[in-house]
């Protein structure tokens, strides 16, 4: 599963703590190497649809 990558350094090194409203398909994540928050938004389209169905993208933490 490909993970977030982190808008300030770029590493994929990224965990997701929270996820808010499905609808905007917002998740939360940490960035391990630079200690960063960020937010990261998936568009629907990307053919990632089928995956979160499966819970294969789910947020453990969710
Ligand atoms: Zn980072």
């Amino acid at each position: 599963m490909k993970a977030a990558p982190c808008p300030f350094c770029g590493s994929h090194e990224t965990t997701c703590v929270s996820r808010f409203g499905s609808a905007q398909l917002l998740s939360q994540y940490y960035c391990q190497n630079c200690s960063s928050f960020f937010e990261y938004v998936r568009w629907e389209g990307e053919g990632e649809r089928q995956h979160r169905e499966e819970g294969e993208d789910a947020c453990p933490n969710a």
